[in-house]
């Protein structure tokens, strides 16, 4: 964009042609009318794929899913396997062993702080969501951008290694965070007033 150029985009559904209509937070856009996903990419709306994982409850939750890798003294940890020894995990990753650990990033109106909570109260029960299948279910608006996820993310992680961090005063110091390519999911999370509740993984925002 030039400077001084606004661009005014209408959120037009480019699948049913109805217009849609967005909170001034939200980055990505949902029509009411068809169910379709989209967000402004390079000043355009392009299509947003998203994934509504499986479990119960009836309000579907956004959240950016990124698989990442730790630098730290003790090298690379780049698998969930050395990753649960890492945070002293007594679960086992059984076959999961060498895939990247996920992190799941709240995309939803959540302050920072309980954001990074339920993110690290998700990773640290190494769950393994299944893809519900369906398609088209509305969801509560995405307030977090992609580009803004990196700083909740490394919070989250290093809340879950707080053991490690006691341990190994050095930790923190050669501490990097490195994150995949992120993806939109939604979980299903029940609401009870002002609380959600996600029953089968017990956490409570
Ligand atoms: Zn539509």
């Amino acid at each position: 964009m030039a400077d001084g150029v606004v661009t005014v985009v209408p959120l037009i559904c480019s699948r049913c042609s109805q217009r849609m209509t967005a909170l001034r937070e939200q980055v990505v856009y949902q029509c009411r009318a068809c169910g379709s996903v989209w967000e402004l990419r390079r000043g355009s709306l392009s299509a947003r794929i998203i994934t509504h994982l499986a479990g119960s409850g009836q309000l579907c939750l956004p959240f950016w899913r990124v698989a990442f890798m730790i630098q730290c003294q003790s090298g690379t940890v780049g698998d969930l396997e050395a990753f649960m020894a890492l945070c002293a995990s007594l679960k086992q990753p059984e076959e999961r062993g060498a895939q990247p650990p996920e992190l799941y990033i709240p995309a939803f109106e959540l302050p920072p702080h309980q954001a990074v909570k339920l993110a690290r109260n998700i990773l640290i029960r190494f769950q393994r969501f299944s893809d519900s299948g369906k398609k088209d279910l509305p969801f509560e608006p995405v307030l977090l951008s992609e580009g803004d996820l990196a700083p909740l993310a490394e919070l989250a992680v290093l809340t879950a290694l707080v053991e490690e961090r006691r341990r190994n005063p050095g930790f923190l110091a050669s501490f990097s965070l490195r994150l995949a390519e992120p993806c939109l999911v939604t979980i299903p999370f029940e609401r009870e007033g002002k609380r959600l509740f996600q029953r089968e993984l017990n956490l409570e925002v």
